[in-house]
């Protein structure tokens, strides 16, 4: 009895004269950690990170405080969230669903621990596979999918739900919502500019975030309007920003301008004074701009590298890489002409990003990798994207914030952005600094993707293992 009492004294005595450890998975010292919204670097923290979540960032002389299963030593290295890919594809048919779901370990690899799909032609495999990450079943960044996107009859594209009237978008709608899609993806093949309108509408009206290829028929003005989200490729902006917008648009409508012409006018009559007062109202919407530089920068200047030799190939399943042979086939027959013509295109279109930035229109970082799109690689593409935002306007804190912080803030998702408590504990430790030069973000020391550590030898593996050859 009497040792009873003493080890319950001496338990007390124990409980209040060290007041207990806080448990830890890991704790994440010395780094210098990156204020993505700020762009500060602050130092002389340390990380606490437990059950998949940060629960604390706290001055690193009290780490003393914490029993942690693991400690990593990030001195030197630069820590930041994990990396958004807000515009890619799993597709390419059923026969490709492994080669696909190769591509999950390849996005975490290259610290890619989110990708937003923006739909194809294997949408059950994908929403399983959200599903199991999500619960800790499958490794692989986490994914937000739009499912089958809505198009018109008979569109070009597989896997859409094709919709002819009104009461079909509803019904496209609740299926949908059955699949609990993350945001609803709608394009214009053949689906006529009122339905486009249409759909936008009804899709904002259940609460959807709706991203979307847009008619030309349409006006900048009437898409932002109807409550379109994000619009995918910056193509888009160059219309917007011509003085003749209205004129252009009517003109497409009417079927009177259309190609190489439709191109030539838009690029003749841009004008910044008009594209910046577009652009505002687009932010003044809350509009969202997804510029998928990569594809466009690839075929423009593909004959300068047609990268048959990359050497990332090796990471690239053969019924993907087939999948690109159809864009490959159509600028390996562009002439001299057609050749000078892409270029100027290509470098009239990106004027528009900065005016966009510059407009308050937030911009995602996205690629459009996985099938179809030639050499936007899925993993390393987004890193190529971030160094071309860089190169066409953006400063690499805003190439970052358009990965990091506003793809998350697209989508809602409170619990990405920061490295804070309460954040979701999937960051990136960095070599270098990324704001002093975006390809930094290549240099990765170690990826966690929801407290699971991988470093740089574990990151090597999954890599080998992913090697095709
Ligand atoms: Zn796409």
């Amino acid at each position: 009895m009497k040792r009873l009492i003493l080890s319950a004294i001496f338990l007390l005595t124990a409980t209040f004269a060290f007041p207990q450890k806080k448990e830890a998975d890991v704790i994440i010292k010395s780094a210098a950690i990156i204020d993505v919204k700020t762009g500060k670097v602050i130092s002389g923290k340390a990380v606490a990170i437990k059950d998949g979540l940060i629960i604390n960032v706290f001055n690193e002389t009290l780490i003393n405080g914490y029993n942690s299963k693991q400690i990593l030593d990030a001195k030197g290295k630069y820590l930041i969230p994990g990396l958004w890919d807000m515009h890619m594809h799993f597709g390419g048919g059923d026969s490709l669903i492994n080669e696909n779901k190769n591509l999950l370990p390849l996005f975490l690899a290259y610290g890619i621990t989110t990708v937003r799909d923006a739909a194809a032609d294997i949408s059950p495999s994908v929403l399983e596979w959200r599903d199991e990450i999500a619960a800790g079943k499958l490794s692989g960044p986490t994914i937000f999918t739009s499912g089958p996107k809505l198009e018109g009859y008979k569109s070009v594209w597989k896997g859409d739900i094709e919709v002819g009237n009104a009461k079909e978008i509803g019904l496209a709608l609740d299926s949908l919502q059955k699949l609990r899609v993350d945001f609803v993806k709608i394009t214009d093949n053949t689906l006529k500019p009122d339905l486009f309108l249409e759909a936008i509408r009804q899709a904002r009206q259940r609460g959807y975030r709706v991203s979307a290829h847009i008619p030309s028929a349409l006006t900048m003005e009437q898409i932002a309007d109807a409550g379109l989200s994000s619009v995918e490729h910056l193509g888009y902006a160059l219309k917007a920003g011509s003085k003749v917008e209205k004129e252009i648009s009517a003109e497409v409508a009417s079927g009177t301008l259309k190609g190489k012409a439709f191109n030539q006018k838009v690029m003749d009559t841009f004008d910044e004074a008009a594209a910046l007062s577009t652009y505002r109202n687009m932010a003044k919407h809350g509009m969202y701009v997804t510029p998928t530089l990569s594809l466009n920068y690839i075929l423009t200047y593909f004959e300068k590298d047609n990268h048959k030799n990359d050497s990332y190939l090796q990471y690239i399943g053969k019924g993907l890489q087939k999948t690109y042979e159809g864009r490959v086939k159509r600028v390996e027959q562009d002439d001299a002409e057609a050749i000078t013509f892409r270029h100027q295109l290509f470098e009239k279109t990106v004027t528009t990003l900065p005016l966009l930035q510059k407009a308050g229109v937030k911009i995602l970082a996205g690629t459009d990798a996985g099938y179809l799109n030639s050499y936007v690689y899925p993993g390393i593409g987004l890193h190529k994207e971030l160094e071309l935002l860089v190169k066409y306007g953006l400063t690499p804190l805003q190439a970052l914030q358009a990965s990091v912080i506003n793809s998350p803030d697209f989508l809602g998702k409170k619990e990405y952005g920061s490295i804070t408590a309460g954040k979701k504990a999937d960051v990136l430790l960095l070599d270098e600094n990324p704001l002093t030069n975006i390809s930094a973000t290549q240099k990765i020391f170690t990826v966690i993707k929801a407290g699971k550590v991988f470093d740089r030898k574990a990151l090597d593996n999954m890599l080998s293992l992913l090697n095709r050859n």
